[in-house]
């Protein structure tokens, strides 16, 4: 299993934001991970990420324990949180090369940056600065940050949001190619998104898994409605 979630806990103060949830995500899936504001979505990223420690139960990826395994996790794990984080005053290649001695990619580094410059279509815009880009293409150096180190798990928080359309059909086929080899488990409001690159949905709602299945699956129990009002009657309460 590249993802493995097991009674996993965060409270909050007094306030259970995940509830003793429990799921498993083998290599080469894209999960759809969704749920309304407030589920509990992003709190199980962080923790699956090592940003923040659960209260009780684990996550593993790709077979070490995250809270024990720390470099590990990071090595494996790439991570675009949702407020896109990035240094507005670097260059994007000059950023890209940072990131690579982070990540101490060493001689690899310079052909890994080429290939990434590429594959996120960042080359018109390598030499300029973060700060002057267009949100799209912010969004694809956020990208560029998560699978810098080719990690195997990719884990996205709302990675189209505030998008045009044709950025989100660049972005969506971007995620599709990663995800042909890698699990990628995605977070996002927009059903059509799942649709169209997830193989898998796991929905949340306070805190609680309320499904999991393959899309197929989930319409098929649900008097295959449309993935918008399954949404919205498992979520409702
Ligand atoms: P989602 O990503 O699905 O919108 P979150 O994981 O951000 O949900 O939040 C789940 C619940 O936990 C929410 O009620 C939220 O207010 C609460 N929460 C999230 N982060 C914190 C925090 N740092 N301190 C206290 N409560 C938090």
């Amino acid at each position: 299993m590249s993802v493995k979630v097991e009674n996993l806990t965060k409270v909050y103060d007094e306030q259970v934001a995940v509830n003793h949830i429990s799921f498993d995500i083998p290599k080469g899936e894209i999960v759809g991970f969704l749920g309304p504001n407030g589920a509990g979505k992003s709190t199980t990223m962080k923790i699956i990420t090592g940003y923040i420690p659960a209260t009780e139960g684990s996550a593993t990826v790709c077979g070490k324990e995250v809270s024990n395994h720390l470099i590990h996790t990071q090595r494996n794990i790439g991570y675009l949180p949702e407020s896109n984080p990035l240094y507005h005053e670097m260059y994007v290649r000059e950023y890209l090369t940072f990131l690579s001695r982070v990540h101490k990619l060493g001689i690899k580094s310079n052909k890994r940056i080429d290939e990434v410059i590429e594959l996120t279509g960042l080359g018109r815009e390598e030499k300029k600065k973060i700060g002057s880009l267009s949100k799209g293409y912010k969004q694809r150096v956020g990208l560029a940050q998560a699978i810098i180190h080719d990690p195997e798990v990719l884990i996205l928080d709302e990675p189209t949001s505030g998008l045009d359309p044709n950025q989100i059909v660049e972005i969506r086929d971007l995620i599709k190619n990663f995800g042909k080899e890698k699990t990628v488990i995605l977070s996002t409001h927009i059903m059509q998104e799942v649709e169209a690159m997830c193989n898998r949905v796991i929905i949340i709602n306070k805190g609680n898994i309320v499904a999991d299945d393959s899309l197929i699956q989930l319409q098929q129990n649900n008097e295959h409605k449309n993935l918008e009002d399954i949404f919205r009657s498992l979520t409702l309460n």
